[in-house]
């Protein structure tokens, strides 16, 4: 079964069209017309080609001078026509591929938050409850945040520093091992819940960055 099926059109204008694109000859005579279309492309027998160029030069589509035939004017402007349309379909075709494609590399919040935060700490994280954590972020473009959680009588800080990529916490959870992998512990975590819900766009900026330039962030 053949891949691809192409039917040529079947309106006498735009065959010519065809016709002349698929010869790569500007300027046939009559006769390289006619073998062209019976031999070389095997559309039709040489009678019917004859047939088929009398009509074309008839209603004018193909203009004869001096032996050698021509595309006609307003053949000629339907074939710049035609192929800016297809210049056109070209490049929206390539935009919307581009388009697909960001689409699809592009992460969401919570993407990078199953990378960062380890599987261990994934239930102690939704433990804590968003109504105990307090957020104090001044301006979110200058990517300040100071959180505190307040559980079980105690109140355990966070202070984060987007621009100069400093993360100030300690915890018993937040091992040496987790800090030179630029992980999260719970408290990190539920900082991050609630900065998500309050600042979206701040949170995912913060967590891409930490996430995808971890080794500039420094854990203190
Ligand atoms: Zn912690």
């Amino acid at each position: 079964m053949p891949i691809f099926q192409f039917v040529p059109p079947s309106n006498l204008p735009d065959f010519i069209l065809y016709i002349w694109h698929c010869m790569g000859k500007e300027s046939p005579s009559i006769p390289d017309l006619r073998f062209f279309l019976s031999f070389r492309a095997k559309l039709m027998s040489p009678s019917k080609a004859q047939e088929l160029i009398e009509n074309a030069l008839h209603d004018r589509l193909i203009v004869n001078k001096n032996n050698i035939l021509q595309l006609s004017d307003t053949l000629q402007t339907r074939q710049v026509g035609q192929e800016q349309a297809e210049k056109e379909r070209i490049q929206q075709t390539l935009v919307q591929q581009a388009r697909k494609e960001k689409v699809l590399t592009t992460k969401t919040f919570n993407d990078y938050f199953r990378e960062i935060l380890p599987e261990e700490y994934k239930s102690k994280t939704f433990l804590i409850k968003l109504k105990d954590i307090q957020l104090n972020v001044p301006d979110p473009a200058s990517e300040q945040v100071r959180g505190t959680i307040i559980t079980e009588g105690k109140s355990i800080e966070v202070t984060i520093d987007g621009k100069r990529k400093i993360l100030s916490h300690s915890c018993d959870f937040l091992t040496s091992q987790y800090q030179s992998a630029r992980k999260f512990c719970p408290h990190l975590g539920a900082i991050f819940r609630s900065l998500q819900k309050n600042f979206p766009d701040l949170a995912l900026c913060l967590l891409q960055s930490m996430v995808e330039e971890k080794t500039k962030w420094q854990y203190s």
